[in-house]
């Protein structure tokens, strides 16, 4: 089940919501928020990622951990999570928001033409070609050959971002030891 705050999430966003998760695209990157009983998992599909493109997102992000709560950011199979803290306090829906902005800023900024590829079979898809594959929102051939069931024929609406949210105030207070293990 997911929480109430990931529910408004993604009807603010006009994402679509599974059992433990809600997914969509953020600034047409495909995106999925995992939720687990302490944790959240944002997920974003980036196959062939340059290493600039990771190196910013690294980088941005170590320093900002504190802000997202984030513990962990790892790169693996095509998909970079951002692991986030949630214990008593779920992260407020406009930080998961700030963080959809900048990450996907990030990645467009670095990595601006990226042809999508197929998640099962590695070959390239159309724009629109997203589905759910191993639960993770991504580019997936509706008729995959490498993938019978593939996820249908969803069409996400585009992230929409309040941009009147508070600036990014840049914070000292790192969880380096977290991020690194
Ligand atoms: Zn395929």
């Amino acid at each position: 089940m997911i929480s109430r705050n990931l529910k408004q999430l993604a009807s603010d966003l006009q994402w679509h919501k599974a059992e433990d998760s809600i997914y969509g695209c953020a600034q047409h990157i495909p995106c999925t928020i995992v939720e687990q009983s302490k944790s959240i998992a944002v997920v974003f599909y980036l196959p062939h990622i340059q290493e600039i493109t990771k190196e910013a997102l690294d980088s941005y992000f170590t320093r900002h951990a504190s802000r997202f709560k984030i513990t962990n950011l790892e790169f693996s199979d095509d998909f970079y999570f951002f692991r986030i803290k949630q214990n008593l306090i779920p992260l407020a829906k406009d930080k998961i928001m700030d963080l959809l902005l900048i990450a996907s800023n990030l990645i467009q900024e670095n990595q601006p033409e990226s042809v999508a590829f197929c998640a099962a079979c590695g070959q390239p898809t159309e724009p629109d070609e997203l589905g759910l594959y191993l639960g993770f929102y991504c580019a997936v051939h509706e008729h995959c050959p490498a993938l019978p069931d593939a996820a249908g024929n969803v069409r996400p609406a585009d992230l929409q971002i309040n941009m009147d949210g508070e600036d990014i105030i840049p914070t000292d207070d790192l969880e380096t030891e977290n991020l690194r293990q």
